[in-house]
């Protein structure tokens, strides 16, 4: 099965009612490559407005939920409400939430089984820290989240993995297309080895971390980068281009 180029935007925790109707109506214009598939993760409290005026090609993410059926979790995100109003998406394990939130490797496993298991797709982020990669850790960091995330999950046709290095997270300094295919193809050769050729084959592997108009469209270009995750570019009108970068 080919592998259908993603690009994902993060709006974290940015945006108001009237900036976030501007984006959708901006990517609602604008033509966007068919053969890409498109999914913008507004901040919850966003999520349905997003889903109510972005055209139907447009999927919609949330930003984190929690692993377990309705009940007295308060404030948590219920993936039972996002299926009823119609949100397919979410994102788990965002560095963000790893480092300022806590969240281990087991929790984003557990939230991944259990929103798979619900009928939400999810697009699970890895990656390394600076001081890891300067140790010569990063594979072993990345096999580690791997392994938390294959002995909780089975079904893998709803995981869309992006590597986010977190050096280049929100800082400019985007990984080489070296560096970034390096890791991809780990992760790929890792899925090959610990779960199945075929899911090896099928999962897309998405690169995140200071991707912009300027720099994506070398890194598309690379065997193993199936698309992008986008955070800071993804609130501007160059979003476009890095979803049109394989025109
Ligand atoms: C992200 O938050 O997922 C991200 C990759 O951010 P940025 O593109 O701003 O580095």
């Amino acid at each position: 099965m080919a592998r259908k180029f993603f690009v994902g935007g993060n709006f974290k925790m940015n945006g108001s009612i009237s900036s976030i109707t501007e984006i959708v109506e901006n990517l609602n214009k604008a033509q966007l490559d068919p053969n890409v598939e498109t999914v913008i993760a507004p901040p919850a409290l966003y999520l349905l407005l997003v889903r109510e005026k972005a055209k139907k090609e447009i999927g919609v993410a949330a930003q984190n939920v929690y692993d377990k059926p309705n009940g007295a979790f308060t404030g948590e995100i219920s993936v039972q409400h996002l299926k009823d109003s119609g949100i397919d998406w979410t994102i788990l394990g965002h560095s963000e939430r790893r480092t300022i939130l806590g969240e281990s490797d087991e929790v984003v496993a557990a939230k991944t089984k259990y929103a798979t298991e619900n009928g939400v797709s999810v697009i699970w982020c890895c990656g390394e820290s600076l001081e890891q990669r300067e140790a010569g850790q990063t594979l072993d960091v990345i096999a580690k989240q791997l392994a938390a995330l294959k002995a909780k999950v089975s079904d893998w046709s709803k995981i869309v993995i992006a590597y986010e290095p977190i050096w280049a997270i929100g800082t400019g300094k985007v990984a080489t297309t070296e560096q970034a295919q390096e890791v991809h193809a780990s992760i790929r050769d890792w899925l090959v080895k610990n779960v199945s050729q075929s899911v090896a084959d099928d999962t897309r592997i998405l690169y995140g971390g200071s991707v912009s108009e300027k720099n994506c469209t070398e890194l598309s270009k690379q065997n193993d980068i199936d698309g992008f995750l986008v955070g800071g570019a993804s609130l501007k009108p160059a979003f476009v281009d890095i979803i049109n970068c394989k025109l």
